[in-house]
């Protein structure tokens, strides 16, 4: 029985109680759901999905997990100190759950895929545990919760029956209804899965090969998007120049692209992420030519070491990075770039991370995501050996983030006195009679201004500059 049912089935109180496989759970209103999404943009999507899903299905979604009757961590794992931070939360909710015993508990995402069991070892208080590809089931999983009893798998060694859906490499259905975070800006998801295998990186273990969705699906999200009056989406994939490779449509990332430009009333495309190896003179032109493609782009490096690179599978020489940044800054002189930085990779010697120091300094970024080293299982590089030890490669970290900071302040300081065109996004997280948007090179301005101007694309004079920030002024709308 469906959530959908069982509402229509309610007494004239409001009041149904149900006994299900221990759960004694008493419904005045509807459940109310909090989600907390852990990592990057396709995991924020695919929780925006569950969440679309889950409100179709008569659920209520809410931002304080106090007041909840299912709580649901959507999980990451990408570095090892991501999954310490997930199972230190889940300790605290088990908490919970022993003052609330009718609380759902759930997991779904990466770290659920990559190792299931251990998850269930650690936590047999979980009601139920889903896979990358297995989350849209999550109103059919509550369902059983909330219905007619349990129709998942009982899990390998747990005292208790718990839902466990873990399956690998399964279609995702289209069409699902999605709970957009933002009202003006939205992620669509262009492709799951990688096929890359970085020597470092769990994503291919954990959300499987390459699947790109079919073009006419992607348009058609987007056409709606932008009929509801979103002005800007952001291509989503692990390696979106490679859209398009396993599938017997012939479009490729650039023509795809070409096909977005031409949604009416849409009027920003960006995209993340872009492998530097697969970027293409094609691709470049129609970042070049299209007018709605913004001038920022997401190229990470990982390291300015060729050995590094080597050692990292990553397909590229520093000198082609060079290269392909040269290349890019003649065809869109304006562009930004941000990247991602490994330090302390296994082997990385004090000349390797000047190497990376000096790329830094020559390119100038204007954002890198950093990070150290962190040794995943499974993984090619966790059997390395010449392992980094900590106190160096937080050291190397400082000086990166150090050097990083001051690129930006001096990038950020040439902008004073410009005019810039940004899209107005919100209300400022900082100030409440302030505004902020982002600039088509993806930099905030944060600027004094009514209320009605969210949503709207304006140009802002910039008046001062900071690291994180710049300040606006607004000229005309
Ligand atoms: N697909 C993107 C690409 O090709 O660069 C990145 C995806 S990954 C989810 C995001 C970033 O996490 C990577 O670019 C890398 O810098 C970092 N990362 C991945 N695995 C890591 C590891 N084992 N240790 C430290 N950082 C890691
Ligand atoms: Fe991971 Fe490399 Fe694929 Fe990016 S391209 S997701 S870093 S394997």
């Amino acid at each position: 029985m469906f959530l959908d049912e069982f509402v229509k089935n309610k007494d004239d109180s409001g009041k149904i109680e149900m006994t299900n496989r221990g759960h004694n759970y008493i419904k005045r209103n509807s459940p109310k759901v909090y989600i907390r999404t852990y990592g990057c943009q396709m995991n924020e999507y695919d929780s925006e999905t569950m969440a679309g899903l889950l409100e179709n299905s008569g659920y209520h979604l809410i931002d304080n997990p106090e007041e909840a009757g299912v709580i649901l961590l959507n999980t990451c794992y990408v570095r090892e100190k991501v999954k310490h931070r997930i199972y230190s939360r889940l300790g605290e909710l088990k908490k919970l759950k022993e003052e609330k015993p009718e609380l759902i508990l759930g997991l779904s995402g990466c770290l659920v895929q990559k190792e299931p069991e251990e998850v269930l070892r650690r936590a047999p208080y979980l009601d139920f545990i889903l896979g990358t590809s297995s989350f849209y089931q999550l109103p059919e999983v509550l369902g059983q919760f909330l219905g007619d009893g349990v129709r998942g798998t009982k899990a390998k060694g747990s005292c208790r029956s718990m839902i466990v859906q873990v399956e690998e490499d399964r279609a995702i259905p289209e069409g699902m209804p999605k709970l957009r975070k933002r009202r003006f800006s939205a992620f669509v998801s262009i492709m799951r899965g990688c096929d890359n295998f970085c020597s470092y990186c769990n994503v291919p273990h954990v959300r499987g090969r390459e699947v790109s969705r079919p073009c006419k699906h992607i348009l058609r999200e987007i056409e709606e998007l932008a009929q509801k009056g979103y002005k800007e989406v952001t291509l989503l994939g692990q390696n979106v120049n490679s859209y398009g490779k396993e599938s017997r449509e012939k479009v490729d990332f650039a023509d795809l692209l070409g096909f977005v430009d031409q949604i009416e009333g849409l009027r920003r495309i960006r995209f993340t992420t872009s492998h530097p190896k697969d970027l293409g003179d094609k691709l470049l032109e129609k970042m070049a030519e299209l007018d709605k493609v913004c001038e920022h782009l997401h190229l990470p490096v990982q390291s300015g070491s060729n050995k590094i690179l080597s050692r990292m599978k990553r397909g590229y020489t520093r000198e082609y990075y060079q290269n392909l940044v040269d290349r890019l800054r003649q065809a869109i002189p304006e562009i930004a770039l941000t990247t991602d930085i490994i330090v302390g990779f296994p082997g990385e010697e004090e000349k390797d991370f000047q190497d990376t120091l000096e790329l830094v300094e020559t390119v100038g970024f204007d954002g890198a995501f950093t990070f150290c080293y962190s040794p995943l299982k499974g993984t090619e590089a966790a059997q390395l050996e010449e392992r980094i030890p900590e106190k160096t490669s937080g050291e190397r970290l400082r000086r990166l983030i150090e050097l990083q900071q001051k690129i930006l302040l001096r990038k950020n300081e040439s902008l004073v006195g410009k005019e810039v065109e940004i899209m107005v996004e919100e209300i400022s997280k900082k100030s409440s009679d302030e505004l902020q948007g982002r600039t088509r090179t993806n930099k905030m301005v944060v600027f004094k201004g009514r209320k009605e101007l969210i949503g709207n694309i304006i140009s802002v004079k910039i008046v001062a500059s900071g690291c994180w920030a710049l300040r606006g002024e607004v000229n005309s709308c």
